[in-house]
C-alpha cells in the first residue's frame, strides 16, 4: 500500500542513539511539525491550565478583613508572611512549605514510577513555555517545511520581518512571565500600576528583566538543549523506572522490519512490519529524536510521536499503537513472541493470527499493572504526609507565647531583699484581627510581674491589646519576696489567653535566685 507516499517526510533524527554526536558539537536546529491527536489535545489543555494558573493567580482576591492583604496568593517578604487563600503561614511555620515540597518530591516519584516522565512531557515549565514559543513560531513562520525553507533561505525583507516579529513576541511573552512572577510578591494591581508609571522599585524591573531574558533564552533559543544538557531529571528518572513503568515505546515487535514498499516486500515473500518508515514520528518530535531507536535520555515522553503514528495507522487502516505507552515487561514479552523466544529477528507474523489480528498471546497494557508495592508505598507516604500536614494545619494555634529569660544578669537582689528576674515575653497574634490578650502567672508563690514602660499595675495578671497579625514584645520583670523563695531555679508558667476565642498558650519559665536567698 502506498497511501502514504505523498505524505512521507524526509526527517532525520537530530539526536540519534545510534550515532551520538559529541556533547560540544554545534546545535542542529529542530523544526518540529505540528501534531494532532488526543495527546496533543491533552497537552493544549494542560498548557492552558498551567499558564492560566501562573498568569492569573496573582490577580485573584481573597477577603481577609481590613488588617491583611486581599491577594489570594502572596509571598509578603516585607512582613514575612505567606498567604494562600485562607491559609496564612508565619516564618516559624515554614515546615508546611517544606512538607509540601516533600509531597511534591514523593508525588514526582509516584508519577515517574507509573507513567514515566509525564512531568517532563506535560507540565514542566520548560516544556510548556517551549510549546507556547512554538505556537508563536508556527503562527508566524509556518509549519515544519516552511520554517526549514525560511531558515535555509537568504536574508530577505520578508525573512527579516518574520524573524523580528517572532522574537518580539517571544520577548513580550518573556516580559509577561517575569511580570507575573513579581506579582506574587506584592499587591498585583498596585505593582502593575507602578511598573507602568515607572515608579516601581528597581528590584522589580531587574527581576522582570532577568526573567524576560531567561524565559526568552531557555524557551525560545535553547529549547530541547535545556532538557538534554542542563536538567538533571533525565538522569535521575532512570532510577525511578522499572519494568512496570509506562513509557513511550516504539513496538518494533509489530513494526519491524520497516519498509516504505510493504507490498513489494510482501510479494517477495519477506516479512514486513507495520512501520512504513514515513518519519512522521521523527518530524513531530520536539527533541529531534527517532523513538524507533529505543528509549533515549532525550525523550521527554510528550507522546506527540504517538499521535503522529496513530494518524498514519488510521490512514493505513491498521491498529493504532505502533508507538504507544507500554511497560518494559509487556514490550519484552511481545518481543519474545515476535522473535520466537529471542532466537531470531523480529517476524511480525508471529504476533498475528492467520486473519491478521493480534494473537491472544500479545501482552496489552492494563491499568492494574501500574499498581504494585512500589506505587502503594509512594501513595501511602504521600497521603500520610498530606494528612499530617492537613491535621496540623486545622489544629494549629493562632495565639502563641514565647519567653526569653534575661541572660545577664540572671537575677537582681532588690533593696528589700526580694529577687527580680527579667524576661522578654513575645505575644504572637496570628490572626488578621486585633485581640486583647490576658497574660497570667501560674506558680511562683507570692511573686508579681510588671511590664516595663507600661503603666499596668504590678500583679499576677494583666490584659494587653495586640495588633492584628503582629508579634508584640514585652519586657516583663517578675519579683518574688525573699521569704517566698523555694530554690535557686523555680519553674512557673506564663499563660496567655484570648477570652473572646478561648484560645490559650503557655510557656514554662525559670525563676533564678542566689543560694543565699533560700
Ligand atoms: S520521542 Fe516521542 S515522546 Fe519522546 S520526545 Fe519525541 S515525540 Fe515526545
Ligand atoms: S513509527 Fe509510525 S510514524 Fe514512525 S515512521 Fe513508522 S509508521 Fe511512520
Amino acid at each position: 500500500m502506498h497511501v502514504l507516499d505523498k505524505t512521507q517526510i524526509e526527517a532525520v533524527a537530530v539526536h540519534s542513539a545510534k550515532t551520538r554526536q559529541p556533547l560540544y558539537a554545534p546545535r542542529k536546529k529542530i523544526f518540529p511539525k505540528r501534531a494532532s491527536g488526543s495527546f496533543r489535545r491533552f497537552k493544549w489543555l494542560v498548557m492552558a491550565i498551567t499558564l492560566g494558573i501562573y498568569y492569573l493567580t496573582p490577580w485573584l482576591r481573597w477577603d481577609r478583613g481590613p488588617f491583611a492583604p486581599d491577594q489570594a496568593v502572596l509571598v509578603d517578604l516585607a512582613n514575612r508572611r505567606f498567604y494562600f487563600f485562607f491559609i496564612e503561614i508565619w516564618p516559624q511555620e515554614f515546615y508546611y512549605v517544606a512538607g509540601l515540597l516533600v509531597m511534591a518530591g514523593v508525588g514526582l516519584f509516584l508519577v515517574t514510577s507509573t507513567v514515566g516522565r509525564a512531568w517532563c512531557g506535560y507540565t514542566c515549565p520548560q516544556t510548556v513555555w517551549v510549546d507556547l514559543f512554538l505556537v508563536v513560531e508556527r503562527a508566524i513562520e509556518g509549519d515544519r517545511n516552511a520554517r526549514m525553507k525560511l531558515d535555509a533561505g537568504p536574508w530577505t525583507a520578508r525573512k527579516l520581518s518574520l524573524r523580528v516579529s517572532k522574537h518580539a513576541i517571544w520577548l513580550v511573552i518573556g516580559a509577561a512571565t517575569g511580570g507575573a512572577w513579581i506579582f506574587y510578591f506584592a499587591d498585583a494591581p498596585t505593582l502593575a500600576g507602578e511598573l507602568l508609571t515607572g515608579t516601581a522599585a528597581p528590584v522589580a524591573y531587574i527581576t522582570v528583566a532577568v526573567l524576560t531574558a531567561t524565559t526568552y533564552t531557555l524557551g525560545g533559543l535553547m529549547r530541547e538543549q535545556v532538557c538534554t544538557y542542563m536538567c538533571p531529571w533525565p538522569r535521575i528518572q532512570a532510577a525511578m523506572l522499572d519494568e512496570s513503568s509506562l513509557t513511550v515505546t516504539y513496538n518494533d515487535w509489530r513494526g519491524e522490519p520497516r519498509s516504505r514498499h510493504a507490498k513489494t516486500v510482501q510479494a517477495a515473500g519477506q516479512p514486513v512490519g507495520d512501520c512504513v518508515d514515513c518519519n512522521a514520528c521523527v518530524a513531530v518530535c520536539p527533541m529531534g529524536i527517532d523513538i524507533r531507536d529505543g528509549q533515549q535520555l532525550e525523550c521527554i515522553t510528550c507522546a506527540l510521536c504517538i499521535d503522529a503514528c496513530d494518524g498514519v495507522m488510521d490512514k493505513l487502516g491498521r491498529e493504532r499503537g505502533l508507538i504507544s505507552y507500554a511497560t518494559l515487561s509487556d514490550y519484552n514479552a511481545n518481543m519474545m513472541l515476535a522473535t520466537a523466544g529471542g532466537s531470531g529477528l523480529v517476524n511480525p507474523s508471529l504476533v498475528r493470527t492467520a486473519d491478521g489480528q493480534f494473537s491472544d498471546k500479545v501482552a496489552h497494557f492494563h491499568i492494574r499493572k501500574i499498581f504494585r508495592p512500589r506505587t502503594y508505598v509512594y501513595m501511602g507516604l504521600w497521603s500520610l504526609i498530606g494528612l499530617g500536614l492537613l491535621y496540623s494545619l486545622l489544629t494549629r494555634d493562632r495565639l502563641e507565647v514565647n519567653v526569653l529569660h534575661d541572660r545577664n544578669p540572671q537575677f537582681v537582689t532588690l533593696s528589700d531583699g526580694s529577687i527580680r528576674n527579667g524576661y522578654t515575653v513575645k505575644l504572637l497574634n496570628m490572626i488578621p484581627e486585633p485581640r486583647t490578650i490576658v497574660v497570667t502567672m501560674q506558680g511562683l508563690q507570692g511573686a508579681e510581674m510588671s511590664v516595663v514602660g507600661d503603666d499596668i499595675p504590678a500583679g499576677r495578671s494583666f490584659a494587653i491589646p495586640v495588633e492584628p497579625d503582629r508579634l508584640k514584645m514585652l519586657k516583663v520583670f517578675v519579683r518574688q519576696p525573699a521569704d517566698q523563695i523555694r530554690g535557686t531555679a523555680q519553674t512557673f508558667k506564663f499563660r496567655v489567653e484570648d477570652k473572646a476565642s478561648f484560645e490559650a498558650d503557655e510557656y514554662t519559665a525559670t525563676f533564678n535566685a542566689p543560694e543565699t536567698a533560700k
